[in-house]
């Protein structure tokens, strides 16, 4: 038994059309039903509201990719906090690595984004993680203290998130970290966050690996102590690989009646 419930989200990152994305998340609603960790799918933005109303009923959460910061504005292309929590979205991926690569999200942005996400009674989950060059450099932890200390500077109760441990060379490579790395480096964060904020919230907060875990890997990954969840992405396109991870402990979905266009 863990001491913290699970957290499984789908990460869809820029994958499935709204139909696309109904279609999926009908296939697995029945699938994750008896689900005994809390599941999270974190949909593309023009899907919300056609995913929204598929789930409704489900004991699927909606989840968000990005947030912006301001409340509204003069912002081209961004998305409010409100705007997502009229439809319902509980949960918001922020700084994502490739939101870091590719559209210069910095832990200050990360920061601000995380502290208006709670601000307005989202979940933020925060990723974090190292690069190749930064683990092979040894700096894994400096990485990772700069990340907690800014991107998450001036939160009260660090339990309210969600942290992602996602080492950046482990994202779509299909180069899982080890088990032992992923639980000692989550320990690692763990200890950090008691340090910064406080020891007891540290106890609570969820830290999820992210990284390729798969229906093959996913057991052993959660068989952890520090690793409360996972962030997928490849495998949360498809139904019967997400649902067999999120029913990691319930020996996946082994003897369940599949429709037949998931055979
Ligand atoms: C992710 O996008 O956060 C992720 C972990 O992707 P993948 O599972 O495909 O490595």
């Amino acid at each position: 038994m863990k001491q913290r419930t699970p957290i499984i989200a789908g990460n869809w990152k820029m994958n499935n059309t709204a139909k696309e994305g109904v279609a999926l998340v009908n296939a697995v609603k029945p699938l994750v039903a008896d689900a005994k960790c809390k599941v999270v799918v974190c949909v593309p933005a023009i899907d919300i509201p056609a995913v929204a109303e598929a789930l409704k009923g489900s004991n699927i959460a909606l989840g968000a990719q990005n947030v912006h910061f301001a409340e509204k504005g003069a912002y081209t292309g961004e998305i409010s906090a409100a705007m997502l929590k009229e439809y319902g979205v509980k949960y918001v991926i922020i700084g994502h690595s490739e939101r870091r690569q590719y559209f210069g999200e910095t832990d200050e942005t990360v920061n601000k984004r995380t502290l208006a996400a709670l601000g307005a009674g989202l979940v933020p989950i925060v990723c974090i993680g190292e690069t190749l060059e930064e683990r092979e450099g040894g700096k894994t932890e400096n990485v990772l203290d700069r990340q907690i200390e800014t991107g998450l500077k001036g939160i009260d109760d660090i339990s309210k998130i969600v942290i992602a441990y996602e080492p950046v060379w482990a994202i779509g490579t299909g180069k899982t970290a080890t088990c032992e790395q992923a639980n000692e480096t989550i320990g690692y964060i763990r200890k950090k966050c008691a340090e910064v904020f406080c020891p007891k919230c540290a106890e609570k907060v969820r830290i999820q690996y992210g990284g390729s875990m798969n229906a093959g890997n996913c057991k052993q990954l959660m068989a952890m102590p520090e690793i409360d969840g996972g962030l997928i992405g490849g495998a949360s396109l498809k139904a019967v690989d997400f649902a067999t991870i999120v029913c990691y402990d319930q020996g996946g979905i082994q003897g369940m009646k599949l429709p037949k266009e998931l055979l």
